[in-house]
This record gives structure tokens, sequence and C-alpha cells, in this order.
């Protein structure tokens, strides 16, 4: 083996969740990962459907050469496909670029510190020494990570680029590919694929030529392929997240903390001991990047930004400026090959609900319920819709109802029994919920939209309840959602604290 450079230091994660869930006494699902820089989903446009094509055709290498995401990453860079190099993500191309310019003995300039670690690792691996006093390559990290400060460009050539947060930020050096520019860019960040490994650099022809040549013949899964594809045809918008970014930036200055102004998807924020704040953090089941004097916090948003800035403010001894969901609450993922749902429910909320599937009316509805008994709840996903919304809407309901299942836990010291009367317009409804363990429903809506009763059906048998509803009127849409109100008012008072702490069965159990 060739000897790695002194003091050589591989690439290091921040702490596993599974590490983190032991050290926090936690389930898995309820670490909270603040240190990736990833969204916290994925986009509607990730599904099984998307894939299918490419897992028919699994048993094949790609035959034509990544064609089709050639030409799309090529559209939207703005370039030709010629000008495209594919890669494992950012990290392949990084790699790819520095063992092309760079050899034993080469310097190679990199930004100063702190900024992304596989420069350094890529400089090393090639044998390569960091300095820039007649540098062979130059990287730039625009915008950097993790500062997020976008540096002006250095005038250094040749010089690659970092674009990972291009999204974030619209700012690009592709229009310098003829002046010896490479931008790397990647699928990871905004488009929410890091689980995929899948990047692109853009560069002059001769350049991508070159680049080519020396990457291994099919470096990027076809599975990949098609997903960064499907999500090139509908690009994210990140305007949600810039605004949170800039709320959460908000809150930490109360906090007395003072982020550097970023042009990406996370804040750098100093502080007095960046380890120890981490550690403290982990130990709640929040898990950021430490460095000596600051952490980094990726922005996810504001129901899980609101949990961090809360136990910033414990950690530090000061006051909350955020009431984050508190008391009962779970967060589920619900996935098959028709629908992914995601599910986060707190039980003891304030009535902060959004629910987006795309089935229309039915995530109404459930917002709807949700409202009505007093929860928090964030109800993501996305499903077959071009099915129609069967599968969607029945799924929300079933993810909805596993999650106030888990919530409930062993349902100690709840009022069990809940009951409600709606009116809306010519709809009247009546609801009936026991929250003994008991899947059952009996449900006559006069009308139904169509997925309505089976909606609450679907929800009583996840959450293991009993379920009654009459409800009368003339118009579907006003039977169905004073139904939901009627569902969601029992259940408030269902699953209330009865003071006691005990079971509420003279079975004593439930
Ligand atoms: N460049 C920068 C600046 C990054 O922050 C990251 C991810 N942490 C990467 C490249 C690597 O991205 P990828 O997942 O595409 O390998």
């Amino acid at each position: 083996m060739r000897a790695l450079a002194p003091g050589f230091t591989p690439y290091q994660w921040a702490p596993s969740t599974s590490d983190v869930a032991l050290l926090a006494g936690l389930d898995g699902s309820q670490v909270i990962r603040f240190d990736q820089n990833t969204p916290p989903q994925p986009l509607p446009s990730t599904r099984p459907g998307a894939i299918a094509g490419a897992l028919a055709r699994i048993n094949t290498y790609p035959s034509d050469g990544y064609r089709e995401l050639r030409l799309a990453i090529a559209k939207y860079a703005e370039v030709e496909p010629e000008n495209v190099v594919l890669g494992a993500g950012a990290d392949d191309l990084i790699m790819l670029c520095v063992r092309t310019f760079a050899g034993p003995g080469d310097e190679v300039a990199i930004p100063r510190p702190p900024t992304y670690a596989l420069y350094r690792i890529a400089v090393q691996l090639a044998g390569a020494v960091l300095a820039d006093h007649e540098p062979v390559l130059t990287i730039a990290c625009r915008p950097n990570n993790p500062t997020g400060v976008l540096e002006p460009l250095p005038a250094a050539r040749p010089l690659v680029v970092d674009e990972a947060y291009f999204e974030y930020c619209g700012d690009t050096a592709v229009p310098l590919i003829d002046d010896g520019v490479i931008v790397l860019r990647t699928f990871s960040k905004a488009f929410g694929l890091a689980g995929a490994r899948i990047g692109y650099a853009i560069a002059a022809r001769d350049v991508a030529d070159e680049l080519n040549a020396r990457q291994v013949p099919a470096p990027v899964s076809t599975i990949s392929a098609e997903l960064a594809r499907a999500a090139l045809a509908s690009p994210p918008d990140v305007q949600p997240t810039l605004e949170e970014r800039d709320r959460l930036a908000t809150a930490l200055g109360g906090l007395g903390l003072a982020p550097l102004p970023s042009r990406a998807n996370f804040l750098y924020v100093p502080c007095d001991d960046g380890r120890e704040l981490s550690d403290a953090l982990a130990r709640r089941g929040l898990v950021v990047r430490a460095w000596d004097d600051a952490i980094r916090i990726t922005i996810r948003d504001a129901a899980d930004d609101d949990l961090l800035v809360d136990a910033l403010a414990r950690i530090l001894d000061r006051p909350s400026p955020v009431t984050p969901r508190g008391g009962r609450s779970t967060r589920t993922a619900r996935a098959t090959a028709e629908t992914r749902i995601d599910v986060r429910l707190a039980l003891d909320g304030a009535s902060r609900v959004r629910v987006a599937t795309g089935a229309g009316l039915y995530d109404h509805l459930l917002e709807q319920l949700a409202f009505h008994a007093g929860f928090d709840l964030l109800l993501e996903g996305a499903g077959d819709l071009e099915t129609g919304d069967h599968h969607t809407a029945e799924d929300s309901a079933l993810a909805l109802g596993s999650a106030l299942d888990a919530s409930l836990g062993d349902r100690r010291g709840i009022a069990r029994y809940g009951d409600a009367v709606v009116p809306m317009d010519d709809a009247l409804a009546r609801a009936a919920v026991d929250l003994g363990g008991r899947p059952y429903s009996e449900l006559r809506l006069e009308q139904d939209p169509g997925m309505a009763a089976h909606m609450l059906s679907s929800f009583a048998q996840a959450a293991r309840a009993a379920i009654h509803v009459e409800a009368t009127g003339r118009d579907p849409h006003h039977v169905a959602e004073a139904s939901f109100k009627a569902v969601g008012r029992a259940l408030r008072a269902a699953v209330a604290s009865d003071g006691s702490g005990g079971v509420p069965s003279t079975k004593g159990v439930v």
C-alpha cells in the first residue's frame, strides 16, 4: 500500500442516528438530523413509479451513456450535453477533478478553513499538497460549506467551483466554463437525493472529454439516474427554505447567538464551545455539525427548527423565543409501492396543521380533523395520484391513525371516550370515539364525496379506535367536513388527561 500523507484523517460523519438514539434514550425515529444539509423530505417526484423502468432493465449496464439525463441536465444548466460529466455525487467529481489535474508533489489551493473536508482529502489522496504558491488547481466552494458565505470567485485558473448549494444561492460560474472553470453540482441538496449519490460537473467540451475519459465506465446507478431525471422534470421551490432560514436566524438571534449571513440551506453559528453544545443537543436527540467554536445547523422546517431553538434555549439557560410542539408526540414514515407519507403528530398541540399530499379535498378533511382535535400535525407525502386519489387518501388516513396510536403509548391516563355534534350549513354530524384499543367503525354518511367514510374507517383501524359517525345533509363536501370535524372534536375529549394516570378500563388494560 502507498503511504497516506502524514497526519491524514479520513472523512468523519456526525454521530449515527442509532448512536444518538441510544445516548438520548429515544427511538431512532425521534432523532432529528440537522447535520446533513439535506431537505427534511424527498421531492414529490421521488416515488417507486419513477424507477419502475430502471428496475425493469436493472440486469443491464447503462447502454446509452445516460443520454436522457445528460440532456435534462444540459437544459437545466443551460449548456450542451457534451459539457456534462456525471458522477456518484459531487464527492466523486471532486476526487475526479483533483486526480485529473494534480499528482504527487503538485500544489492545490483550497478555501481557507473552515471549508468542506473532502477537498483536503482528495488532494492528499492524489499525493498532492495543499498550498497556493503555484497551484496546478484551485478549488472554490460557493456558497462555502460550512459558513454559508458566498466569497468572491478566485481569479486563479484552472478553477473548480463547487456549487453543491447552487439552488439556494442562484449564483453560478457556469458562464465561465470556456475560461478554465469547472462547475460541480449535486442532486443531494435541493433535489433531496443524497442517498442516490448523484451529481455532475459542467466543463468546456475538451475538459469534459478529459474528465469523462478518467471516470469509471458507468459511474451512476440507473436507478439514481432515473430519480435525477424525474427531479429535474419538476425542480424544487427553495423559497420556503430560504424564508425558514431567515426566521431561524432571527430566533437564534433572540438567544443571543449570531449566525453568519447564509446563502445556503444551513446556518453557521459561532459559539464558545461548539463540541460541548453539539453533545448537549445530541443528548436531546438533535444532531448538528460541530467545530471548536461553532455549530452548523441545517434548515429543516418550522416545526423541527423550533425544537432545536427550544433545546438551545434550555441548554444555554435563556428564555425560549419559540413554542415548540410538546407532550405526547410521534414521527412516522409510511412507504408502500403506491405512496410515501411522513407524519409528525403532537397530541398536546395548538392546532398547527398542514396536510400536503396533493389529494385535494382529502388533505383538507384530515386538516379539519387534526385542527379540531387540537393536535399539531404535519402530514406530507406523495402518492400515485395519476391512478386517482384513492391510495393517497387511504394511506394518509392509515398513517395518521398509526401516528395517533403511537402517540398514545400505553393509553394510560386518557379520558378514552369523547363525542361531539357539529353542524355545517345543511349538514349535521354526530361522532363518538372510544380509544379503548379495539378498532371498529360504524359510519353513516348520507352523502360522501368519495373517500370520506373509507378514510374514517382506515383511520379507526390504524388508530385502534372505535369511531361512530352519523351525518346528514345535502352537500357531500359539507357532510364529509362536518363528520371529520366532529371526529376531531370527539378525539380532543378522548385523548385528554382524565387526571388519574390509570388505565381507562375496568379490565385494567386497553
Ligand atoms: N460539496 C459540498 C460543498 C458539500 O457540502 C457536499 C455535501 N456535504 C458535497 C460537495 C458532496 O455532495 P454529494 O452528496 O453530491 O457527494
